[in-house]
């Protein structure tokens, strides 16, 4: 056996840590650039206690937005910088940080569209702060950008581009609304899930994955219904903080393959695409496991996922689809369709889909005829 699983980034967990941010941020220098969601209010007790510039991400990052930030911090010669949101914040002062201290374009360094020009310097000390429970960024080595002129999103992606410190505090989630609930916490629960059994699961990652799927199955229903639920934040926080750890080590699968074409041209948050995703993508590869590798590991994986989501010892694989479907009806996740993505839409995603970097890991190659099934049902 042979595995690898690496991360440098500290982690800092638990209520009311984020009342250290100040004096945390000092330890890496004097003038930082805090990157924020749409709002900046939550972050403006962190602003004014270092002086700090700011700059607001509205939407998911795009190349664009990252040129324009690294400008920002060449100009007003930031030191550090700290992403205090969701995962748009975080990806977009994880991609600031790196391009201020490489030089040049942002879309040299994209993978997939782009030059895939190798990160070579050290980023500025980056700490990310996040305030949904979802996405993980905080520490993963690679940041999503949206490039509207290829209508994909790709990642630039390095190991020098993990956070110096992941702090995460549930209290920073209590006041989600629950439609963000829904789509970051599928999310999370995705990222646990594609980990677990991809091509490149291992024991460390396992273990990780499993606590996590553990947590998300008794807590995510009680978060959508009572936000201030407060174990149940902190369950979902930490099994968010697990799904990073976990795709940054195992990578992910169809799912992701699918969310990076839909989300480089759609206006639908990553979380939703791939709640909407979800129960489908599990339902092809779990048919075309039994029909073409009935021997597969991955298929005792997902009945291994399906007793941990139903708590039911004898549950099988396809019980655990039926349970991630009839939670996405209970968390009103919207269709695809409701992002406006038509049929005639479909085959041009498909294509895109596959060449994805996340459907390298997926258990095993699915047709392009069971991607289109996939879509088709998600829609
Ligand atoms: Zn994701």
């Amino acid at each position: 056996m042979h595995f690898e699983f690496a991360t440098a980034t500290r982690v800092i967990f638990g209520e009311g840590t984020a009342a250290t941010l100040p004096d945390l941020a000092r330890h890496f220098g004097t003038h930082p650039l805090v990157v924020t969601g749409a709002s900046t209010e939550r972050a403006a007790a962190l602003v004014s206690a270092l002086s700090a510039e700011t700059f607001a991400v509205t939407g998911e990052p795009t190349v664009e937005l990252v040129r324009e930030g690294a400008r920002r911090v060449q100009n007003a010669a930031c030191d550090v910088v700290i992403s205090f949101g969701g995962g748009s914040a975080i990806d977009a002062g994880k991609a600031i940080a790196t391009v201020a201290t490489n030089g040049g374009e942002p879309l040299e360094f994209l993978e997939v569209v782009g030059k895939g020009r190798a990160i070579v310097a050290p980023p500025l000390p980056f700490i990310a702060v996040p305030t949904t429970a979802g996405t993980g960024s905080e520490v993963t080595r690679n940041a999503v950008l949206g490039s509207p002129e290829h209508g994909v999103k790709a990642s630039l992606r390095s190991p020098l581009m993990l956070p110096r410190v992941a702090l995460v505090d549930p209290e920073l989630t209590y006041g989600l609304p629950p439609a963000v609930t829904a789509s970051t916490g599928l999310d999370a629960l995705t990222q646990l899930i594609e980990p677990y059994v991809s091509a490149r699961a291992n024991p460390l990652v396992d273990a990780i994955c499993v606590d996590g799927i553990r947590r998300i199955a008794g807590a995510l229903r009680r978060a959508y219904h009572d936000g201030s639920d407060r174990d149940a934040r902190r369950d979902m926080a930490m099994a968010s903080l697990f799904g990073g750890l976990a795709l940054a080590n195992a990578g992910l699968g169809v799912v992701h393959g699918f969310a990076a074409p839909l989300g480089g041209r759609w206006k639908a948050s990553h979380g939703a695409l791939c709640a909407a995703l979800l129960p489908h993508g599990m339902a092809a590869n779990v048919a075309a496991l039994r029909t073409r590798s009935p021997q597969h590991p991955a298929l005792e994986r997902y009945s291994a996922v399906a007793r941990l989501l139903t708590g039911r010892n004898e549950a099988s694989a396809e019980d655990g689809i039926d349970w991630v479907h009839a939670l996405c009806v209970e968390l009103n996740v919207p269709a695809l369709r409701a992002w406006g993505i038509t049929e005639a839409d479909l085959p041009g995603v498909v294509e895109k889909a596959a060449r994805a970097s996340s459907m390298q890991a997926n258990p095993l190659p699915l047709t392009g005829e069971e991607l289109l099934a996939v879509v088709t049902a998600a829609r």
